[in-house]
C-alpha cells in the first residue's frame, strides 16, 4: 500500500508540486511538495494520523507567508473540511469552515457574539489558532471548547487549555491541530445582529485596502495600532518589487500585481528597521512565515 493511499481512500485529494502562489491568499510562493486536502472531518484525522510531525497545517493561507523557496514538508489544507451543527446557542464547526460563513449562520439563527468578527477571512481553524479579532472582539470571547490533535490523539480542550491571547494560541507553539470547535453565543434578534455585522464590514471596508493582502502585517503595540508608526515615518506607498505599504492603511503590505514573498518579506523588514530607528518601537510580527526567509 502506497503512503497516502489511506488518506485518499478517505476522501482526501494528494497534490504533488503545485506552485504556492496557485492558491496562497497572497498569491505567492514557491512548489510545496505534498498538498493534503481531506474533506471531511474524519478525512482530516487520517490525514494527521499518516503525515510526519513537522507538517505544516494550513487553513486558507489569509495571514500566511509561504517561501519563494517553497515547502519541502507535507501540508495539510483544511479549507476542504467544513460543516456547522447548531445545538441552540451553540455552533460546532468543522476546522475549515470559513469564518465568514459561520458568521451568516450565526445571524441567520439569531447568535450574537461574532458580530465583530464579520468579514475577516479564513478558517475557524485559523481563527482560533490566531484568536482572529476586530474592533475590540475576538474569538476567545466564543470560543468554548475544541477537539484537538495533540500529541497523535484527539483530546478535548477547553477555552482555558488553548491559551488563547492576543493574536496567539498554544496551538502555535504546540502544533496541535483544530479539528472541530465549539463556539458559545447568545440569543438575539437577527435584525440587530445583521446591522452590527453590516456595520462592522463597511468599517472594514473604508478603512482596510482592497487590494490582496495578508491582513495586519503587525501586531498592536502596547499604546498604539503598528499603522500608527509606520505612517509616522513616512512609509505609506513604500515599495519593494511588487509589494506595497497601503496607502490605505500602514499596517497592510499589499500585493501590487507581480509581488514575490521574498519582496513582501523585505518589506516588512525594511519597515520594521525603520520604526525601530526612528520610532524606538519594536514591532511584532503578525503574519506566520511557511518556510525559509533570508532578509
Ligand atoms: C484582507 C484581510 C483582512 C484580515 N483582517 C483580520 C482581522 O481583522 N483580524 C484578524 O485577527 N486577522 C485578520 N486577517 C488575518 C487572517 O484572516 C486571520 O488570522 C485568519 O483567522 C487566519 O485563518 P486562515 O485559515 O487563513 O489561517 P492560515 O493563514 O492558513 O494559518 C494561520 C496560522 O494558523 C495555523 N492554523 C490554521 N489552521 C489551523 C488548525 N486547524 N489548527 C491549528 N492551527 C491552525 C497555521 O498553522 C498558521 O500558523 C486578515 C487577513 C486578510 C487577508
Amino acid at each position: 500500500m502506497e503512503k497516502y493511499d489511506i488518506i485518499i481512500e478517505n476522501g482526501a485529494s494528494i497534490c504533488y508540486n503545485r506552485r504556492g502562489d496557485s492558491i496562497s491568499a497572497l498569491k505567492t510562493g514557491g512548489r510545496i511538495k505534498v498538498i493534503i486536502k481531506p474533506t471531511s472531518i474524519k478525512g482530516l484525522i487520517i490525514a494527521l494520523e499518516n503525515t510526519c510531525d513537522d507538517r505544516v497545517v494550513l487553513g486558507y493561507m489569509t495571514n500566511a507567508l509561504i517561501s519563494d523557496k517553497g515547502i519541502d514538508k507535507e501540508v495539510v489544507l483544511t479549507s476542504g473540511v467544513r460543516g456547522v451543527h447548531i445545538d441552540e446557542n451553540k455552533l460546532v464547526c468543522a476546522a475549515g469552515e470559513s469564518l465568514t460563513n459561520v458568521c451568516v449562520i450565526a445571524r441567520k439563527f439569531g447568535l450574537s457574539g461574532m458580530e465583530k468578527l464579520s468579514g475577516i477571512p479564513g478558517s475557524i481553524g485559523g481563527a482560533i489558532a490566531m484568536n482572529a479579532g476586530a474592533f475590540g472582539g475576538f474569538m476567545v470571547d466564543i470560543v468554548e471548547s475544541a477537539k484537538v490533535f495533540h500529541d497523535g490523539k484527539i483530546i478535548e480542550m477547553s477555552k482555558e487549555q488553548l491559551g488563547m491571547s492576543y493574536r496567539h494560541s498554544s496551538l502555535l507553539d504546540s502544533g496541535s491541530v483544530i479539528i472541530e470547535a465549539t463556539i458559545s453565543l447568545t440569543p438575539n434578534n437577527p435584525l440587530i445582529i445583521a446591522n452590527s455585522m453590516k456595520n462592522a464590514r463597511s468599517k472594514r471596508q473604508q478603512t482596510q485596502p482592497l487590494e490582496v493582502s495578508l491582513g495586519s502585517v503587525f501586531k498592536k503595540t502596547e499604546d498604539n495600532g503598528a499603522g500608527y508608526y509606520i505612517e509616522k515615518c513616512g512609509l505609506k506607498g513604500c515599495r519593494i518589487g511588487d509589494a506595497e505599504v497601503s496607502t490605505k492603511h500602514a499596517n497592510f503590505i499589499i500585493n501590487t500585481g507581480k509581488c514575490t514573498s521574498n519582496d513582501y518579506y523585505k518589506l516588512m523588514c525594511h519597515v520594521k528597521h525603520i520604526v525601530e530607528n526612528e520610532c524606538g518601537i519594536t514591532l511584532q510580527r503578525e503574519v506566520r512565515l511557511i518556510g525559509e526567509f533570508e532578509e
